[in-house]
């Protein structure tokens, strides 16, 4: 059988014959069953219908999930697909994930690793947008308006889509001044009221001494009261890589390090009719045919128009934004807090996230907190940007306005373009692109068979830590037991499986061997996206990356050279892209050393009770040596690690000249938590205490 598709619905995306009646979709189509226009944001589309061969029902799921090297083949003797879609963040896999399960042979593309680029730098928030319906009440814009419903819709679907990887947020709305308090509440009671039967929980008041018991770290002073309402919070390459491996199951041919070189023109027509893609891993080139193509390439989006027209405007404008990662104990565990009306116009915010803090940047936070809570440089645990892929309208100066919607465009060769648009709605994009009513309702990877108690069974089952089976559940869903199963036994009484990457998180290493069953093939992929690490803490990513390389290397066959290389990249991504450099300029920065002399002398005089034959530097043996004498035990491993945080030239050994800027790191604020600083002065106070002559021990025995 061979249907006609309808046009939001994408009848006219695949090509094809003119056609001479009137737009279906104006009336019903045929597979949604909607009779949705294009909401005035898509331009009238002109181009012509082809017959697409569409499945009667949703396919099946595969029970296997194919690997990347079959995927590849699939890629390049599967024959013609109806859909390709270049780009493997949350809108090109949502797009993929949308076509497979309509029964279209779809194949997707991505040149780096599923959510390599914005859509695992997001603030991690799934919300309708409090800030935009304040816009649309105050200038009557019901484009605004509808964007904040469509939204509200949108994170009710993807909190039940993934429960495991999602879940509501509470978020405190701090007032400082008293006719804010009516003003804020009102938004914030028609926010609930716009999301409906969608409502995740009713917004609330509270006191200054409620607020301040709940978030005791707020800043006191002028504050008057808060108000509390909820939002959706996700791990979002994890969500990412959820709704690709959900599209592979449902058949799509999915691809990460695969890059489109350039677009297929049909030489008579001059319709897109497929790409030229490169293996990023190998170097293989070759063709994948496709009925349509479809750009969903967020930030790069222009890139790929001109590949199709290189005289075509730009439409997209770029917008970086920067995080922060700080400690947990900045924010309470399950509570946010924003600011959507700063004196300068932007929001600021921080929220808990994966037992730490997400934050704008640490000179807007210090306005909020209490003076007993002192922010120092040197908590910041991790710092990345994001692009935002903001669209712009040429049709209107208000480039605000139009910043966090999405247009969908197709050009005269048939290119289709999906840009813009937020994290949330990612799934209204897809339908917008290819139309997939079909996905409604539908589970992502892991959600199936999930429950909030699951962890408990990983725990029964296999004898997996609490904390690392509940880490284990609200990651993989279901597929948890299939990481437990391939856990390595600890060979201690408890627990008796899972070896942790690194001690204080709770992720293992057979993790590492199943992110390559889901199409991890880098270091980077496992330390930013299969785990969290990078985002998290970098200096702990780097910890585990020797063992991580070596693990991949094993299930992927490296060589030695390749190990090596693999760490240098890795390496250098949280070096340049994660915060490492800023943390190590902070340490570095020896103009700043300012101790004074007493200080100096007491410094020394440590250091050289480490530095016994006075060689002017400490090596691991010396520490060995002090920890021994005060009958510490530490292993060798984790003694290489806190060297290694302090060994600037990384020549092995800590020189008396990198102690000293360590302490004055310290003392300034700039660093905080060095385990060697926290060692040397525990191990000073303890041999200290072991020369009190017994004659004035306190009259012990
Ligand atoms: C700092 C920040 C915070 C945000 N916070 C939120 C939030 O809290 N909530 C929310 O809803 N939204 C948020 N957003 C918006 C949201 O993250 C983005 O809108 C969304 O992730 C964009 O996804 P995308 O798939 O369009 O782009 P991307 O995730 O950037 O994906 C595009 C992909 O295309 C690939 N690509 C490019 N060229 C090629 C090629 N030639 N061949 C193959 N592949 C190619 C790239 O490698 C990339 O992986 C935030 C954005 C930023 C920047």
């Amino acid at each position: 059988m061979y249907p006609q598709l309808c046009v939001l619905c994408c009848g006219e995306f695949f090509g094809g014959e003119p056609r001479a009646q009137p737009c279906v979709c104006l009336l019903k189509c045929f597979l949604c069953k909607h009779s949705r226009g294009l909401m005035g944001r898509v331009p009238p589309l002109q181009g012509a219908l082809v017959q697409v061969q569409a499945a009667e029902a949703v396919p099946a799921r595969k029970e296997h999930l194919p690997t990347r090297e079959q995927q590849l083949v699939a890629l390049q003797c599967r024959g013609e697909f109806d859909v390709l879609v270049i780009g493997g963040g949350a809108t090109g896999c949502g797009c993929a994930l949308d076509a497979a399960t309509r029964g279209l042979k779809t194949a997707l593309l991505e040149r780096d690793d599923f959510s390599s680029g914005t859509s695992s730098r997001s603030t991690k928030l799934i919300h309708g947008g409090v800030r935009y319906l304040q816009k649309a009440i105050m200038k009557l814009d019901f484009e605004q308006y509808r964007m904040v419903k469509e939204a509200l819709e949108e994170r009710a679907h993807l909190l039940q889509s993934a429960p495991h990887l999602s879940g509501a947020l509470p978020i405190m709305l701090p007032i400082y001044k008293w006719w804010q308090l009516p003003y804020y509440w009102i938004g914030i009671k028609l926010y609930d009221l716009v999301a409906g039967s969608q409502c995740l929980k009713s917004s609330y008041v509270l006191t200054k001494s409620r607020a301040l018991e709940l978030f005791p770290m707020l800043r006191r002073d002028k504050l008057v009261g808060a108000i509390v309402y909820y939002d959706g919070q996700h791990n979002d390459a994890r969500m990412n890589l959820a709704i690709a491996l959900t599209a592979a199951r449902y058949g799509a041919a999915t691809a990460n390090y695969t890059e489109v070189q350039h677009l297929l023109k049909n030489s008579d027509t001059g319709r897109v009719c497929g790409v030229r893609c490169r293996d990023v891993l190998t170097g293989k080139e070759f063709d994948v045919r496709a009925k349509c193509v479809i750009n969903a390439t967020g930030p790069f989006t222009d890139s790929v128009r001109k590949m199709d027209d290189q005289e075509v405007p730009n439409i997209c404008q770029p917008s970086a934004g920067v995080h922060i990662v700080m400690p947990g104990y900045y924010s309470p565990d399950n509570m946010g807090l924003l600011d959507p009306d700063t004196s300068d116009g932007r929001v600021i915010f921080f929220l808990p996230w994966e037992k730490m803090t997400i934050a704008g940047t640490t000179d807007k936070v210090r306005n909020y907190l209490g003076p007993d809570v002192e922010v120092r440089r040197g908590d910041v645990l991790a710092a990345w940007s994001g692009i935002r892929p903001l669209v712009t309208n040429p049709d209107s100066k208000d480039t605000q306005s139009l910043s966090r919607n999405h247009v969908v465009t197709v050009s005269d060769s048939g290119l289709i373009t999906i840009a813009g648009g937020k994290w949330t709605t990612y799934r209204a994009m897809a339908r917008d692109t290819i139309d997939a009513a079909v996905t409604m309702g539908l589970q992502l990877e892991g959600a199936e068979d999930w429950s909030p108690t699951l962890y408990i069974r990983l725990v029964q089952d296999y004898g997996l830590e609490s904390e690392v089976a509940q880490h284990l559940a609200s990651t993989y869903g279901d597929k948890a037991f299939e990481v437990a199963k391939i856990a390595q036994v600890t060979g201690k009484r408890w627990p008796i499986v899972g070896k942790r990457l690194v001690s204080e998180f709770p992720y293992i290493e057979a993790e590492v061997v199943y992110g390559v069953k889901e199409y991890a093939r880098t270091a980077v992929d496992i330390i930013s996206r299969r785990t969290r690490l990078a985002f998290l803490n970098v200096q702990a990513a780097d910890e585990a990356l020797p063992r991580i390389v070596d693990i991949m290397a094993k299930e992927l066959n490296w060589s030695e050279q390749k190990k090596k290389e693999e760490l240098e990249t890795a390496k250098t991504f949280l070096y340049y892209e994660m915060g490492y450099k800023v943390k190590t300029d902070q340490l570095t920065d020896s103009s700043e050393i300012s101790l004074v002399p007493a200080d100096i002398e007491r410094y020394k005089k440590r250091f050289r009770m480490f530095d016994k034959d006075k060689k002017g530097f400490i090596t691991i043996l010396d520490v060995q040596r002090v920890l021994q004498s005060i009958s510490v035990q530490m292993d060798e491993n984790t003694l290489h690690e806190i060297l290694n945080e302090v060994d600037l030239n990384k020549n092995g050994q800590v020189e008396l000249n990198e102690f000293l800027q360590l302490m004055s790191a310290i003392q300034k604020g700039r660093v905080s938590g060095s385990r060697l600083a926290v060692l040397m002065k525990s191990a000073e106070e303890n041999l200290r205490r072991q020369c009190i002559p017994v004659d004035r021990s306190g009259g012990g025995l």
